[in-house]
């Protein structure tokens, strides 16, 4: 292959890094990439993305290569991976940081809480910020900052030209108004993003378990009810385990405050472990991300929930769980919402599903890969039955299987995303397995 124009760190197949470099977080990903250009600034960018027409090689965009289904690589593709470009510079005279496109959570968490900021990022520490928050971004901070994505002031991307746009209130208004929401890969490969801060050092962080199977449908009866009139200054997020479930957020204010908004919590009976502490942003950041292996082998998706679900369906709800593969790795995860993301307009951004009250998932994962099969068909019985209570698919917690997936990820908002591919990405360069189609308008 004559490589000649690929600029940056190039690995090809005969190379000893090769296997390493096209492994993704989720190890049941395996493909073969024809060539991985890890770029390290802008102009290695362009170079790939012309390259990749000279040589008519399809592109894949990766950073931080956390894709649950692994559309950030591909076989025999080019794939243009961003995590060599992971500068962060804040300017603490108006609030502002500049993210280059492959920082990774726990580097801009560190950075930016080492000046005195917080920032409303994802759970994992290793996700980067990329594919994060232009799918929207869920995390602990959700309810009272908003989704990663509403921080965002400005993002600079390369286009299948080769040409670098901003994208922000004031120019290419549509183009950043589907970078917030759309999902990574669809227009072009965003080089960096800007974020406004909000500057706050400690929070309450609780974690609560209990070790008792019949607390489990209680936990779900008082989640739903709790987000009913919550607090916006707590976020949660929940699992649902064969031996009990889990709770676990932030609070921004004090214990004592947040003790009384957990009580219907904790007065359901059987809690193992109680920790409700004071922290500094920084260390209940890294408390959360301990939960994160460093690599596995995974399935997950998760679906939008807007009304209340009835007994019956809360029953159901367990029955699944009680028919889980394992009992340490195989759960139903509850993510908030509402707060700070339903008091925005659902037309300001392209994400969708702002009136959801949270979002369900189900997820598993192997250590042997002879389990993968019987791990697979619980995820995926399992997500049929979620599929009919709720509204919606989140586009970071993609599913290859799922129906009309464009209508799943962006309900009515397909129409004005297909306008907006047709005019930045006409020739459909950046295609992959449930990318926004050309032509539907
Ligand atoms: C263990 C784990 C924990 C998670 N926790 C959370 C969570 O708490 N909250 C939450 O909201 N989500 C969470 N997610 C989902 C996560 O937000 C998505 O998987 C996200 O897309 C990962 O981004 P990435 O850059 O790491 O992945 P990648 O696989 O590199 O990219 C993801 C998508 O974005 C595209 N993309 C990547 N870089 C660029 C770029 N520079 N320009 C344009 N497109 C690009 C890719 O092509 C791909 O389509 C989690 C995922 C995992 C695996």
């Amino acid at each position: 292959m004559d490589c000649q124009g690929l600029t940056g760190k190039v690995i090809l197949p005969c190379d000893a890094e090769y296997n390493r470099a096209r492994q993704e977080y989720n190890e049941a990903i395996n493909k073969y990439p024809l060539a991985i250009c890890y770029c390290c600034d802008i102009q290695d960018v362009i170079n790939a993305l012309l390259w990749s027409e000279r040589q008519g090689v399809q592109v894949r965009i990766r950073s931080g290569g956390h894709h649950y289904e692994g559309y950030s690589v591909g076989t025999n593709k080019l794939v243009i991976d961003t995590s060599f470009m992971n500068g962060i510079r804040i300017n603490s005279e108006d609030d502002t940081v500049e993210v280059q496109a492959g920082s990774r959570l726990m580097h801009l968490y560190k950075t930016l809480y080492n000046s005195g900021y917080t920032f409303p990022g994802g759970t994992c520490p290793t996700v980067a910020i990329s594919g994060l928050v232009l799918g929207g971004g869920i995390g602990l901070s959700t309810r009272y900052l908003g989704l990663t994505t509403d921080s965002l002031i400005e993002a600079q991307m390369v286009d299948a030209n080769g040409n670098l746009l901003t994208a922000n209130h004031c120019q290419n208004e549509n183009l950043f108004w589907a970078l917030r929401g759309a999902g990574g890969g669809n227009f072009g490969v965003v080089t960096s993003y800007k974020f406004h801060l909000r500057k706050i050092n400690k929070i309450t962080l609780f974690e609560l378990k209990w070790s008792n199977q019949s607390a489990r449908l209680k936990f779900l009866q008082v989640w739903q009810e709790w987000l009913r009139n919550l607090d916006t200054r707590i976020s949660a997020f929940g699992r649902i385990y064969k031996p009990g479930p889990w709770l676990f957020g932030f609070f921004y204010g004090y214990p004592e405050e947040a003790r009384q908004i957990l009580e219907p919590f904790l007065s359901i009976p059987g809690i193992s472990f109680e920790n409700i502490e004071y922290v500094d942003f920084i260390d209940a950041v890294k408390i959360i991300g301990e939960i994160y292996p460093k690599r596995e082998a995974f399935k997950a998706t998760g679906r939008f929930i807007e009304r209340q679900l009835c007994h019956c369906e809360l029953e159901k709800i367990i029955d699944i769980v009680n028919a889980a593969p394992t009992e340490d790795n195989s759960f139903i995860g509850l993510y908030s919402l509402g707060g700070a993301v339903s008091a925005m307009k659902t037309d300001s951004t392209a994400f969708f599903y702002r009136q959801a009250n949270y979002i369900m998932g189900i997820s598993s994962s192997w250590e042997c890969k002879a389990a993968a099969p019987v791990v697979i068909e619980w995820v995926e019985s399992g997500f049929k039955y979620i599929y009919t209570l709720s509204m919606g698919s989140y586009v970071n917690f993609p599913y290859n299987n799922l129906p009309c997936y464009e209508y799943a990820y962006y309900g009515e908002h397909i129409q004005k995303l297909w306008s907006i591919k047709k005019e930045y990405d006409p020739h459909n360069v950046f295609e992959f397995p449930q990318s926004i189609k050309t032509g539907c308008e």
